[in-house]
């Protein structure tokens, strides 16, 4: 364990600021100018964010609090000795036997690599794994597969071979001397950034290996897929044949009846603000889903995620959104709406009323009943739900959604549909279509 592996990560301190040290506005005026806060929020997500922060001060009640920075990331023997270690892979014995859910998803995963670069406004994973990936080596992640394969209950089934991206395996920066000066919340966003090395093939061979075990029958890529960074231009012809051949394995073997992925919204202007890619790119990927599943004659799912009542979304946004899921023949079921979550920037949003990036005010829905309003347009399919979302319609002075939202006339309305899930928790307890065709045929 090294020195620096020993220091306290934020204290009250005797010590006064050094010159280079970041000193934020105090926690008392923060109180009274909210504007203040967020400010104060850009230096503590930009120096979480780089490869070697600053150490930053704050004064609460006359006391100083210092917040060292962030480890550095791993290295490859560092992560491999931490999964390496003698863990059981079975409950605390306190749950005597008991069914744990959240268990059964995750006993026969494999998690090949810590941190996210994506930046997604809601999320912490930056916050508490990091912007750089620390990659597992595939000697690691083969010998926990094989574990996993020994287990008494293994069917032949890897549930998820992941991380909190899915598919940032092994990626970081082309010049890491770059990344090192880098400020940057996310590599993805606005754009891709040119220095980001988006090549799949590492991954890739992970997945083939795996599968050629005699005991695996097929690994699964549970949730969590980029499919921005895969569809990424590089300036490498080989790269991106690379990644449109890991889309293709992806969708051809890895799903297991349903890819969950996160567009989150289909406004720009909210997907500016959540820092997602806009929502031509899954147009695109759906696009790819539903050409390999006929080439491939798969029957599977692709279930969106979506947000309401995020920062910047308005009724009308999700009214929109209601609308463009319809014409794309999604009914979403289960969705999420925005929770604050302490250390993102969207909370900031929330709680401030500021962009922390702009200054600029951003308005975000905070009533019940405002979130009420949003959230309802998720569920325009439900006749229960028709006369309030006409009536707010006409309010908004959109009765144009109206029609494509009820008209008989609409060219998707006898199309079959698929069922989405939406959020990450209802995900879990979501139901495939297959599972309530069943149900009702036992009935
Ligand atoms: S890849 Fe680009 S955005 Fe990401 S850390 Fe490196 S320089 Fe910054």
């Amino acid at each position: 364990m090294t020195s620096r592996m020993c220091l306290r990560q934020l204290f009250f301190s005797t010590e006064t600021p050094g010159k280079d040290d970041i000193v934020l506005h105090s926690f008392e005026e923060c109180l009274s100018n909210k504007k203040l806060q967020a400010l104060n929020f850009r230096h503590v997500e930009e120096e979480s964010n780089k490869y070697a922060g600053k150490v930053i001060w704050q004064s609460v009640g006359g006391r100083l609090i210092k917040i060292n920075p962030m480890y550095p990331p791993m290295r490859e023997g560092e992560i491999d000795a931490s999964f390496d270690l003698p863990y059981t892979r079975v409950p605390h014995p306190r749950y005597k036997g008991k069914t744990i859910p959240a268990y059964e998803m995750i006993r026969h995963s494999v998690n090949l690599h810590r941190g996210c670069f994506g930046g997604c406004a809601f999320c912490t994973i930056s916050a508490h794994q990091g912007k750089f990936i620390s990659s597992r080596s595939k000697e690691s992640i083969m010998k926990e597969v094989r574990k996993v394969c020994e287990m008494d209950d293994f069917k032949g089934y890897i549930s998820d071979l992941g991380g909190p991206s899915a598919n940032m395996y092994a990626m970081g920066g082309y010049d890491r001397s770059i990344c090192e000066r880098c400020v940057r919340p996310s590599c993805l966003h606005p754009k891709p950034c040119p220095n980001l090395n988006n090549d799949h093939s590492k991954l890739l061979d992970i997945y083939r290996s795996v599968d050629s075990l005699p005991e695996v029958k097929k690994s699964f890529i549970g949730s969590g897929v980029r499919y921005d960074l895969a569809m990424a231009p590089n300036k490498s012809e080989k790269t991106n044949s690379v990644n449109s051949r890991y889309v293709k394995e992806l969708i051809q073997s890895h799903v297991s009846g349903r890819l969950k992925v996160a567009p989150e919204h289909t406004s720009e202007v909210v997907l500016n603000c959540m820092r997602k890619p806009t929502f031509a790119l899954f147009r695109k990927f759906k696009s790819i889903f539903d050409r390999v599943n006929r080439e491939c004659g798969l029957r599977q799912q692709i279930i969106p995620y979506f947000i309401s009542s995020h920062p910047a979304c308005h009724e009308v946004d999700m009214a929109e959104l209601a609308a463009i899921t319809k014409d794309l023949d999604f009914h979403l079921e289960q969705v999420q709406d925005f929770t604050p979550t302490p250390m993102t920037l969207a909370t900031e949003i929330y709680y401030t009323g500021f962009h922390p990036y702009t200054g600029e005010k951003v308005y975000t829905a905070k009533t019940e009943s405002e979130k009420q309003r949003q959230r309802q347009f998720f569920f325009w399919y439900k006749p229960e739900a028709r006369a309030g979302i006409e009536r707010e319609l006409r309010l908004l002075h959109r009765s144009d959604l109206i029609d494509r939202l009820y008209s008989r006339s609409n060219k998707n309305e006898d199309r079959s549909r698929q069922t989405s899930a939406g959020s990450r928790a209802g995900a879990v307890s979501g139901k495939t279509r297959e599972e309530k065709g069943r149900k009702r045929k036992k009935r």
